[in-house]
């Protein structure tokens, strides 16, 4: 029996894949407490991808430390709210897309991927916030954990303590 060329190399399944491409996205990260990359996908196209970083022309964290507010590093737009806004910078439209996110979206971003119009979230690892359990489910959203697939990611350096 002649083996079919899958049977060889098994290929990744379309969320692995996804998953996989957010994770080398997260390696590009420069807030050292939480590396998290993401790409919004539709129709199995990448339409745009985004990692946690500071604001286009601002010092990375990684070189001049946190902007640390009630335990949470401020100075960074976080990865899928940098997604979105890749998209509208670019004028593409992400309307009925889905959201590949190496970590479970905060609050925040939960907010912003809904009026965006993503109708299915993918997530990593779970991160906090189980709010969006219950509002995906209410208002329609495919909340899925997949797991991380693809690259390992760099270690994270010691939690520093907040003053
Ligand atoms: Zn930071
Ligand atoms: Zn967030």
């Amino acid at each position: 029996m002649r083996l079919m060329p899958e049977e060889i190399r098994p290929r990744a399944a379309w969320d692995e894949y996804f998953m996989s491409i957010a994770q080398v996205v997260a390696t590009r990260s420069t807030c050292p407490r939480k590396y998290v990359g993401s790409v919004i996908v539709r129709d199995r196209t990448i339409l745009s991808t985004g990692y946690n970083g500071s604001i286009r022309g601002m010092p990375h964290c990684s070189d001049v430390g946190h902007m640390m507010e009630e335990g949470h590093c401020v100075a960074t737009i976080h990865a899928e709210a940098n997604a979105i806004i890749q998209a509208a910078k670019n004028g593409v439209l992400i309307d009925g897309g889905s959201c590949y996110v190496t970590a479970s979206p905060c609050w925040n971003c939960f907010k912003q991927l809904a009026n965006a119009g993503i109708t299915r979230i993918c997530f990593g690892e779970f991160y906090r916030d189980n709010r969006i359990f219950e509002i995906a489910a209410k208002i329609g959203i495919e909340l899925v954990h997949t797991g991380l697939p693809g690259v390992s990611l760099p270690a994270l350096p010691p939690t520093p303590t907040p003053e």
